[in-house]
């Protein structure tokens, strides 16, 4: 058991420590407990990484696509095959209820088998004579070395869903996991080591000291690419330090997804939709419901059956059966959303349940629902990241759509009607890079998933997903 738990760093196709040997602690929100301590890569690491991957970059691109997807396949059936472990350590480091972890291991699983699929389908153009004896074409080219920076709140899939087609698109990554979820990643390394990727072509190198790792990632000219998932701050940090360069940069940042359910709504399917969107990883998903706009004439009736849905959940370790809602990431997330409701209610909202740290104690926050929020309120501007429904009353379409797209968010927004004329109208009206209509689930391999805005740019998944890990070429043959 637990041979996919990894202490390790893996550059080059080997297991290392960091250059200076020392670890860092990984732990288990739902308990405190240290799991393991992992290598905490160096900024000399971080070059050995680059180093390797450069030097892996020439074969890789050379390789046939159908041989790149064929170590994509067998990489996608170890992960299929060792789900269930995978899943445990997604948990114990970041606390989400297995069931859910489950779920990001077979979305996970579905990017990885995508991403195989695509390697053989990036076609060029010939494009129609422009000159006599001449003749133009289009052909696309892996862009280079790519570094990956990757947030906690899903260890697995925000791996997958940028490693697998960049390596489809015959790129070498260096990932830099999240610190508190470093272990997820460095199972995928096993399981690509097991797989038999050439080495250099895959690394992972965990660390503490994300400043250090990161400039090494963000300056190095060997580095052609950076694609990062997180926040607003660091993204726009990062796209600094990438300019003197001028990396190729995708940009999935934070959210502020607006949630609206018109007085036309099927409201038993809008509260299921909310608590989906809203309650999924205890609220720490950068495309949750943050803010739910709920029209004037439903809104009591609504309120009151949310409240019923939200009163089901149970919260607790996700190791154990039945466990819908396990705890925050951190502290630090604790406090934000201790922050933001304090800040509500000093503000005129009420609080119709929870509004404290959960009974558990640790990292645990009660869900919590919170009515009459307006835009005044923090709330109603930041990312909440936790386990909070906050409803905002609205009287006309009109309203709700300055309300909802007066954030400086542009990620993802849901909303639901039965009106198919205001299905469209309000489709086109919101600026979010995505909509849900009667639907809060959006993501899969198959779709465009990124954002507008300062949500940032790029998109994962989809026939769009390998272009941002290719460089379009064009080429001029003459004299013919
Ligand atoms: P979150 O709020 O989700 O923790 P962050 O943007 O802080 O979002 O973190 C997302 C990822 O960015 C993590 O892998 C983290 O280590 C990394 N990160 C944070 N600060 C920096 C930095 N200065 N340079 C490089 N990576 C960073």
């Amino acid at each position: 058991m637990q041979s996919l738990l990894k202490a390790q760093a893996f550059i080059n196709g080997a297991w290392a420590s960091a250059s200076d040997t020392k670890t860092f602690d990984v732990t288990n929100p739902a308990t405190g407990e240290k799991i393991t301590a992992v290598s905490d890569c160096t900024a000399d690491d971080a070059h050995e990484a680059v180093d390797a991957a450069n030097a892996a970059f020439s074969a890789w691109k050379s390789a046939l696509p159908q041989e790149r997807a064929k170590l994509l396949r067998a990489w996608q059936n170890l992960i299929a095959e060792h789900a269930d472990e995978l899943a445990k350590i997604l948990t114990s480091e970041q606390g989400k209820p297995l069931a859910e972890a489950r779920g990001e291991i077979a979305g996970g699983i579905a990017m990885v088998a995508w991403a195989a699929e695509e390697a053989r389908r990036y076609y060029g153009e010939t494009i129609p004579p422009f000159k006599t004896g001449a003749r133009a074409i289009t052909m696309r080219e892996p862009i280079g070395v790519v570094a990956a920076i990757t947030p906690w709140n899903f260890p697995h899939s925000m791996i997958t869903r940028k490693v697998a087609p960049a390596l489809a698109a015959g790129c070498t990554v260096v990932l830099k996991p999240a610190e508190d979820t470093p272990l997820s990643a460095l199972a995928l390394a096993a399981l690509a080591e097991q797989a038999g990727f050439p080495k250099g072509v895959f690394n992972v190198i965990p660390t503490s000291k994300p400043k250090d790792v990161g400039s090494v990632l963000t300056s190095s000219p060997l580095v052609r690419k950076l694609s990062f998932t997180g926040s607003t701050e660091v993204g726009r940090l990062l796209m600094q330090q990438c300019a003197p360069t001028l990396k190729r940069l995708s940009m999935e940042l934070g959210g502020n997804a607006p949630f609206i359910v018109f007085d036309d709504a099927d409201i038993a399917e809008a509260v299921k939709g909310a608590m989906a969107s809203k309650f999924r990883n205890a609220g720490q998903t950068c495309i949750c419901a943050n803010r739910i706009f709920v029209q004037k004439g439903i809104y009591d009736a609504f309120a009151k059956a949310l409240q019923k849905a939200i009163e089901s959940l149970k919260t607790g370790n996700g190791m154990e059966e039945g466990v819908t809602t396990g705890p925050l990431i951190n502290q630090d997330g604790v406090k934000k959303v201790q922050d933001l409701v304090a800040d509500a209610t000093a503000k005129g909202a009420k609080i119709a349940l929870g509004g404290k740290k959960g009974k558990q104690g640790g990292t645990f926050y009660e869900p919590t629902l919170v009515l009459d929020a307006d835009v005044s309120m923090r709330i109603a501007g930041e990312e909440i990241f936790g386990p909070v429904a906050a409803l905002f009353p609205f009287a006309d379409e009109t309203e709700v759509i300055q309300m909802a797209n007066s954030s400086e968010h542009g990620l993802a927004a849901y909303f639901y009607t039965r009106d198919i004329g205001r299905a469209f109208r309000v489709a086109e009206a919101l600026e979010y890079g995505m909509v849900g209509i009667n639907e809060p689930l959006l993501a899969s391999e198959a779709v465009p998933f990124g954002g507008i805005k300062q949500s940032g740019f790029g998109r994962e998944g989809g026939k769009q997903g390998l272009d941002d890990y290719t460089a379009l070429k064009y080429a001029l043959f003459g004299g013919l």
